[in-house]
């Protein structure tokens, strides 16, 4: 089944580390034997690996596509685009048009700026931040990013110098007391969360965090990379009412092109005339082009309602399946209808890792590419989460008897997964 997958793993393992420029894309997320590794083409919801097995992905690039996989609308914008030039010797005016766009549905954007990665939106929020407190201490909650001020605060830290990782603390979700702590013994010059991945904020949790970061003259970042163009089409701030001082986009924003943004208020991203944040590529038009065309299908074609009646359909039709097939002790399902979780509850016997390689195992002989995560697009409909449910309704029970009988790494095809640093 994957024998393509296989011969090419093995050529691209001779030129490129992990054969991935994304470590959530590479072996070490899938397991060898019993994956694909080469995706060949995208159709909506669709893709098919190099050995021509067809997937309904729920992964979607990392939750960048949330349209789907070729929308005509969106690549004749580029197409169009393509035909005048791609990166220009000054700016073009897509930057201010798209600009202007993110100012009118974001809540806290008076000011853009574009830039590529979600990495990129996220360090230039930092920097903006310490420049205008004048401190360098932050709090982080949630996953950032690859450069040295997050990723020095995880357990895959290797090579990043001491004196930054001391600069970066952890706090908590849901758990105020875990910043006023890190207020009580740093200067802060910002607190940048994920407004929500897994669980929903409780008791104010997101007013409380802005609060207490403003009494302390601190700046509030939200880093909407996967929310934003996701909870709602001006992000988490906007469904939550809670607007942060800065906040980044990334991912969704333009349809798998490479685009991130970092916005917010007038007073504050002032300041970026006096940092640096600076890049060739910031304004390059394609991916401004396909913005454009994506804000506008947002607001056409009602796409965040859609991601949330399609995404309830799935939560609801998964928690009845856990209920009906009582598998409540093994499953659980959380996050927003958008992008749910279902998580595997912790077993005396099998690691987490040991249950993740029989699910991948199973699902992707289903014909589903998922981690466990369902990142929803626009070209999901109703027929794709039925097939996800009875892919469900097939391999939770699998998994659940494979628990009972002791017997889930005899079932395993492949090698279990290495343990990996988690984010959230
Ligand atoms: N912030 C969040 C919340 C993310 O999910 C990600 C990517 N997974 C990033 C930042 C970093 O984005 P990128 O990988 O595009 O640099």
């Amino acid at each position: 089944m994957f024998k393509t997958s296989e011969q090419l793993l093995d050529r691209a393992l001779k030129s490129i580390p992990h054969a991935s420029q994304t470590f959530s894309k590479s072996l070490v997320h899938y397991p060898r034997g019993v994956s694909p590794f080469f995706i060949k083409k995208g159709n909506g919801s669709k893709v098919w690996d190099v050995d021509d097995n067809e997937y309904i992905d729920f992964v979607n690039s990392l939750a960048a596509v949330t349209i789907g996989y070729c929308d005509s609308d969106i690549d004749n914008s580029v197409r169009e685009q393509m035909k005048n030039g791609v990166t220009f010797t000054l700016p073009h005016t897509l930057e201010m048009e798209v600009a202007e766009k993110l100012i009118e549905i974001i809540p806290c954007a008076e000011k853009v700026r574009f830039a590529k990665n979600g990495t990129d939106a996220t360090s230039a929020s930092i920097r903006i931040a310490r420049a205008f407190t004048s401190k360098e201490h932050i709090a982080v909650c949630g996953y950032h990013g690859w450069q040295d001020w997050y990723i020095g605060s995880t357990t895959r830290d290797l090579g990043v110098p001491k004196g930054v990782k001391e600069l970066t603390h952890k706090f908590e979700y849901n758990n105020l007391e875990s910043l006023e702590k890190i207020f009580q013994e740093q200067e802060l010059a910002a607190v940048i969360m994920e407004p929500m991945n897994v669980d929903y904020p409780k008791d104010d949790f997101l007013e409380k965090v802005k609060q207490l970061t403003h009494t302390n003259n601190s700046l509030l970042i939200f880093d909407e990379t996967i929310t934003g163009f996701r909870y709602s089409l001006g992000g988490a701030q906007e469904l939550f009412n809670v607007v942060p001082d800065i906040a980044t986009f990334g991912k969704g924003m333009a349809n798998g092109y490479p685009l991130s943004a970092v916005v917010g208020s007038d007073k504050i991203m002032r300041l970026v005339e006096d940092i640096f944040f600076s890049g060739t590529f910031g304004g390059e038009t394609l991916s401004l082009a396909a913005a454009n065309s994506v804000i506008d299908k947002y607001k056409d074609f009602q796409v965040i309602d859609h991601l949330n009646t399609v995404g309830n359909y799935l939560t609801e039709g998964l928690n009845q399946l856990i209920d009906s097939h009582n598998l409540g002790e093994y499953f659980s399902v959380s996050g927003h209808p958008s992008w749910s979780f279902l998580h595997f509850k912790p077993q005396q016997d099998y690691s987490h890792y040991d249950i993740q390689t029989l699910f991948l195992q199973e699902m992707l002989k289903r014909g589903m590419l998922t981690l466990g995560t369902h990142n929803l697009s626009f070209s999901h409909k109703k027929t794709e989460i039925d097939h996800l449910l009875a892919s469900y309704e097939a391999v939770l029970p699998i998994i659940k008897d494979n628990i009972d009988n002791h017997s889930l790494l005899e079932n395993l095809e492949c090698e279990v997964l290495e343990p990996l640093f988690k984010v959230r």
